[in-house]
């Protein structure tokens, strides 16, 4: 799983090296959450939930409890089907795991400043190298499963889950009753048919 882990970083730092040149006619800055707070599905990997959970561990005691609060309501209100904004998104309007967060978030910028009215104007370009990225981390994760983020990190929080992911086992059939309630795909399917998600 730790080279696993080295490829997504190299992927990160791949698509980011790729998509530099499109981002410098970005309106984005910091303090801008407008995708975090007004956020669809933020679909991610089993393997990038992985490396996420990993940082929220390293995390002081209190704040993996608030983290985990946070989680537990977004999970909540998105059962719901009622809007959230992503839990990482912090009181200062900056993201909790800016250096960790998935390709989905990466991936989204906007070429104009957005407002209620102005919904992010998406390079066609980033995004479609996003696509290809992201079949290349279902591939990378081929064992693993997509979906939104906190559906993700509450899979790896189950104890029978983690144990056989870790050990590299697939076994659709242990996730079927949650993942169809919740939205979950099978990377591994997903990378056969050549299809992808979108938040
Ligand atoms: S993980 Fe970070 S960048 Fe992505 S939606 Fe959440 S706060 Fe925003």
């Amino acid at each position: 799983m730790e080279e696993k882990k080295n490829r997504l970083q190299t992927l990160y730092d791949d698509f980011e090296s790729d998509a530099a040149p499109y981002k410098t006619e970005a309106a984005c800055g910091k303090g801008c959450a407008f995708c975090c707070s007004d956020a669809g599905s933020i679909h991610i990997t089993t393997l990038e939930g992985l490396v996420i959970r990993d940082r929220v561990g390293r995390l002081p005691r209190s704040r993996q409890v608030a983290v985990k609060k946070t989680l537990a309501a977004d999970m909540k209100l998105r059962e719901h089907e009622k809007p959230s904004a992503c839990p990482f998104l912090m009181k200062n309007r900056a993201c909790m795991i800016y250096a960790w967060r998935p390709l989905v978030c990466r991936r989204i910028y906007s070429l104009k400043v957005c407002s209620r009215d102005q919904h992010p104007v998406l390079s066609r370009q980033v995004m479609a190298m996003g696509d290809e990225a992201i079949r290349a981390l279902q591939q990378l994760d081929d064992s693993g499963y997509s979906g939104h983020l906190s559906f993700i990190l509450h899979m790896l929080d189950t104890p029978a889950f983690i144990s056989t992911y870790l050990a590299g086992e697939y076994r659709p059939e242990s996730v079927m009753v949650f993942g169809k309630t919740h939205g979950i795909l099978i990377n591994r399917l997903m990378g056969q048919a050549g299809e992808n998600f979108r938040p």
